[in-house]
């Protein structure tokens, strides 16, 4: 039976199948934790130890405990929401071969061969107009309504040998409908309806959306003891769940502040108005530390900041090893993994690894590192823009994964205890520092 963690990380992983979900998930759950939300655009009156959010545009999320005052400085967790994917475009309807399907945009690096032959779904968030405003709706269809069929074997022969090549624009567009005829077609206005039913709105209402498309199949174990998470989205949203888990699971007093951030975008560079490269995290660090400017607050506080940033790792294939560094093949279940890379793909550096050892030592826990095949191209994450954009010691860490990006990947159950057993450990250190 899995824990009640394990269980709440599934919930989790189900509710949020967009970047906006995640939002709306992580909000309840501050909610019933006693964190009260603010707003960007009014002055923020944040008492000693108090508990706070921000959500900037529906899909970043920052929440903190205000530290005792003791402390200056701010601990920070970093994760991000975002999943590659299928998006839909805005002219979304496309009419061919007697049937109607969904023009779709590839965001971020999906791998695409797993998006086929899926239960499909839609969801994200509609602009409406309403009361004479525009407003955002979340919108999430639960009916298995998409699907992009592969070609049989028969039509495409060399498929097992050449592998399946996808024309991102021809091969993608996924069915939704046959119920198109030449006098009755399914146009745009016919798609805005189903959407309008499914929001309990009129049609004519409907604006704009940034919808994109899931897989219905919902979060499990598996394995002979149930050792493998396996789910879409595992990267990043089981550690954004972790973060949550981390803050919200002990309220007692702290010195510094714990801080923790979702930004969205990570997936395709973090460089939007709540991705990682963004103000968003430091306009809110801003806030909690520059109390009476000019005494140069923020500047000492930021000096005595320190930031994980927690993404996903890859952990050894056994089909596939002879793609990972041998030295630092890492694996699923022995614990969260350093990330390290001397081009600085990920922020880690020797002090930064050390403190989070540290931490893992602490409280009994194993620690791996990665370093990627020297001959192949790193990924990065959002650890290097968030050392540049704050001027702060990061870590990179995650938990070992496989098929990262894939739409059903897989991570291993105990890692995900383990690493909320750090996360809240480096909320509740005094000193980082400290051995
Ligand atoms: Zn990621």
């Amino acid at each position: 039976m899995p824990s009640p963690m394990i269980k709440d990380m599934l919930t989790f992983l189900d509710k949020s199948v967009t970047a906006f979900h995640a939002v709306l998930s992580s909000e309840s759950e501050l909610q019933q934790q006693g964190f009260v939300r603010l707003n960007e655009n009014e002055a923020w009156e944040l008492k000693p130890s108090g508990k706070y959010y921000v959500i900037r545009d529906e899909s970043a999320l920052a929440a903190w405990q205000m530290g005792t005052g003791e402390r200056s400085g701010i601990k920070l967790v970093g994760a991000h929401t975002d999943s590659p994917g299928l998006h839909v475009k805005p002219n979304a309807v496309v009419n061919k071969s007697g049937y109607v399907q969904l023009g779709v945009e590839v965001y971020g690096g999906p791998l695409l061969a797993s998006w086929t032959d899926r239960d499909l779904s839609l969801a994200g968030r509609v602009i409406i107009k309403e009361d004479n405003k525009l407003v955002i709706k979340a919108y999430r269809s639960d009916q298995v309504l998409l699907r992009v069929p592969q070609l049989a074997i028969h039509l495409n022969r060399e498929v097992n040998d050449k592998g399946l090549l996808l024309n991102k624009q021809t091969h993608l567009p996924p069915i939704l409908t046959l119920e198109t005829t030449e006098e009755n077609p399914f146009d745009i206005d016919s798609f805005k309806s189903m959407l309008a039913s499914d929001l309990g709105v009129e049609q004519s209402q409907i604006m704009n959306w940034q919808l994109e498309c899931y897989d219905t199949q919902a979060a499990r174990l598996s394995g002979l003891n149930q050792e493998f998470i396996v789910s879409g989205r595992i990267d990043n949203l089981t550690m954004c769940h972790a973060a949550l888990k981390a803050l919200t699971g002990d309220a007692s007093a702290r010195a510094q502040t714990s801080l923790i951030a979702l930004f969205d975008n990570e997936e395709i560079g973090s460089g939007t108005s709540n991705g990682a490269a963004s103000s968003f995290v430091r306009d809110i660090i801003h806030r909690i530390l520059d109390k009476d400017g000019g005494k140069h607050e923020l500047q000492k506080g930021l000096a005595d900041s320190f930031c994980i940033s927690a993404d996903g790792a890859h952990a050894v294939h056994p089909n596939y090893s002879e793609f990972h560094d041998p030295e630092h093949a890492v694996e699923m279940n022995k614990g969260p993994v350093i990330k390290v890379n001397a081009n600085h793909r990920y922020a880690t550096s020797a002090m930064s690894a050390s403190i989070f050892e540290q931490l893992c030592q602490d409280v009994d826990v194993p620690v791996q590192r990665y370093v990627h095949k020297t001959d192949l191209p790193c990924g990065s994450t959002i650890g290097p823009i968030t050392a540049t954009g704050l001027g702060i010691p990061v870590v990179d860490v995650g938990n070992a994964m496989l098929s990262m990006h894939s739409i059903r990947e897989t991570a291993g159950t105990s890692d995900h205890e383990m690493m909320i057993k750090v996360l809240s450990h480096f909320f509740r250190k005094d000193d980082v520092l400290a051995v």
